[in-house]
Order: structure tokens, then sequence, then C-alpha cells
């Protein structure tokens, strides 16, 4: 766990960085890779204290430190914004990255609303938190900063019947302003130059691709990216860029504990999601490389975009999925 990730360039120098969920999984080893780039300091949240100061170790404690956050708790998540910007005076990315996973597949029908409560606290209510206090961070130092979200690949990927519909009603509440800000704004300009433009939304592949199972979990999701959207518009005369990465399956603590699957389980899983991919399963490392990309000047006209990292996954997951009936995180 310790190993260093040489890195030819040093794309994220002197920067300053929060990673929430990084005691582990995806987290953790963007925290490690995003320390290679030259980070002035990485602040590792999560919830899972000793596992947290695992990786401040491996990375070193002169330019790494753990809070406990539990994102979930806007004061928490408060508290770990100000305490980075006092200790290192600024922040440069926010990396939010925690997110939990439905305990179990269900449909519609077995919906269990107690646990959805706490899926959304910690999915939706907890980026929207990390989100407003990382942007405040930043708008008030003047820092054009990069702010990350780990959506998922079921967030371009629906399901079926009821759900959509009560989605749909989510997903607009939080879209809907960031798609009203762009073709306001879009059009505005087009007129006031007499542009014959073209404005283009993105809905989603709801109507075209749904799945079985993990119901909460494609909900929060999806929330996700409207949050992001809609920040990215709101953000952008500030100089501040947000964006979402959406990891296809990787066998992270998240799938291979939350579903209680066994080694032979495992691997004939992750061989049926990635058959016909000349490139394997995604692994921590190819997700670590995406946040890079999208927390350094490579990607500085880049911003309110979903970038998926699934190998192609998402190509086959209509078929994958649709055969065996199984979820995906
Ligand atoms: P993981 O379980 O290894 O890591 C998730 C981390 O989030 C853990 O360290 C956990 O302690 C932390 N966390 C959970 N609740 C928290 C809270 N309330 N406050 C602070 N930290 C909290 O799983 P992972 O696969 O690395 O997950 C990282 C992100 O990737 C999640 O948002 C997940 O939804 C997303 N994702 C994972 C997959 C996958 O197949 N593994 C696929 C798509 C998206």
């Amino acid at each position: 766990m310790t190993e260093a990730i040489p890195v030819p360039v040093q794309k994220l120098h002197g920067k300053v960085a929060i990673v929430t969920g990084a005691a582990s999984g995806i987290g953790a080893v963007t925290a490690r890779l995003i320390a290679n780039h030259g980070a002035l300091a990485v602040v590792i949240a999560d919830v899972q204290d000793a596992k947290g100061r695992e990786v401040v170790a491996s990375i070193g404690s002169n330019r790494c430190t753990y809070v406990h956050c539990d994102v979930a708790d806007e004061d928490q998540v408060k508290y770990l914004v100000d305490s980075t910007v006092k200790m290192y005076g600024r922040l440069d990315v926010m990396y939010s990255n925690a997110g939990i996973a439905s305990p179990s597949r269900q449909t519609v029908l077995e919906l269990d609303l107690s646990w959805f409560d706490k899926l959304m606290a910690v999915n939706v209510r907890g980026m929207a938190a990390c989100v407003k206090h990382a942007a405040r961070a930043m708008v008030e130092k003047g820092v054009k900063g990069s702010i990350v979200c780990t959506a998922s690949i079921v967030a371009e990927c629906g399901t079926e019947g009821v759900t959509d519909y009560t989605m749909s009603k989510i997903v607009m509440a939080v879209n809907a302003r960031g798609m009203a800000a762009c073709v306001k704004h879009a059009a505005r300009a087009m007129v006031e130059k007499g542009v014959k433009g073209s404005i283009v939304c993105t809905a989603s592949f709801v109507a075209e691709c749904g799945t079985e199972g993990v119901t909460d979990y494609t909900m929060s999701k999806h929330a996700v990216l409207g949050l992001m959207r809609s920040a990215s518009v709101q953000l952008v005369k500030h100089g501040v860029r947000v964006n979402c990465l959406s990891p296809g399956l990787v066998a992270t603590p998240m799938f291979i504990t939350g579903y209680n699957l066994g080694e032979e389980e495992l691997s004939k899983t992750m061989a049926a999601v990635y058959t016909g991919s000349q490139y394997g399963p995604v692994k921590e490392k190819d997700l670590a490389d995406a946040v890079v990309f999208l927390a350094s000047e490579d990607s500085a006209l880049i911003t309110g975009q979903n970038l998926i990292v699934d190998g192609g996954f998402g190509a086959q997951a209509v078929s994958v999925l649709g055969q065996n009936g199984d979820s995906i995180g």
C-alpha cells in the first residue's frame, strides 16, 4: 500500500488538495497519485480513522494530514475545508469521492426507504456540502480551482418504470437550473450577436438502458451529475471548474464487502462485466489518472463534464446487466 507511483511530469505542483473517502479504494490511490504529482498538501477525509491515518503515513505526514469527516454532516465538511485553508493557505482541488453502495439489490418494489435516506445523505447531500464549501473557499481566495465529484457509470444508465419517473423528478430539480442557465446565457449571446447558433442539452440514457437493482444508488448518482452540472455553470465566472468522474465496476471494498462476494464470485462477475473489453477491468490507478487530468491545467478548458472511465464497459452494460440482472456500483 505504500508503493510510490512514478510520474514523469508533476502536474499538481504546489497545489493543495482534499480527497474525501480517501481511506480506501479509489480515493486512497488518488490521494497518493496527487501527492506524487507534486502537491504541496493532500488532506485525507474519511470516517475510517485508522485506515485514513495509514494513507497519511504512506504519503508522509510532512505534506499529508487526516481529518475525520462524515460528509453527511455539513458542519464537519465546513471544518474540513476551513481547517485546510487555515493550515495550507488555500484550496486548489476538491476531489469529492466519498460514497456508499446499496446493501443489497432492490428494485423499486423492495426499495428500503430508510437506507435510501442514508444513501442520499452521503452520496448526494454529502457531495453538495463538499462542493459548496470547497467552492466558497476557492471563490473567497480567488483560486481558480478544480472540483471533481465521483459519480458512477449508473448515472448514465437508468432503471425502469416508476423509478425513472421518481428519478426524473429529483434529477430535474437539480438539473433544471443548470440547463436553464446554459440555455438562457447561450441564447442571449447568440441573439445579441445575431448568431444562428445551436444549443444542445444532455438528457440521460434512461430510456434506452435499464438495469435491475440498486435503485437508490442509481438515483443518487444521477443527482450527483445534476449537482456537478449546476455548480459548473454557476462557478464558471469565477474560473472554478466542476466535473464528474464515473467509474465502471472496480474491485474495491465497497463492491467486494458491500455485496459479500467471495473470490470466485468476484472474478466471475468481473469477467462477465468486462467480457470483450480489450482493456481489462478498470483499476483504481486508471481513475486516479483521470482525476489528476481533471484537477490539472491539462483540462483547463473542461468544465461541466462527466468523464466515464469504464474500459468500454458502458457499451456492453445493457447486454451484460440485462442477461444476469446483476447490479453495479
Ligand atoms: P471504498 O468503499 O473503497 O471507498 C469509499 C470510502 O468512502 C471509504 O473509505 C469510506 O469509509 C468512505 N465513506 C463512506 N461514507 C462516508 C462518509 N459519510 N463520510 C466520509 N467518508 C465516507 O469504495 P470505492 O469504490 O473506492 O468508492 C469511491 C467512490 O467511487 C464512491 O463514491 C463510489 O460510489 C464510487 N464508485 C465506485 C464503483 C466501484 O465499482 N467500486 C463504481 C462506480 C462508482
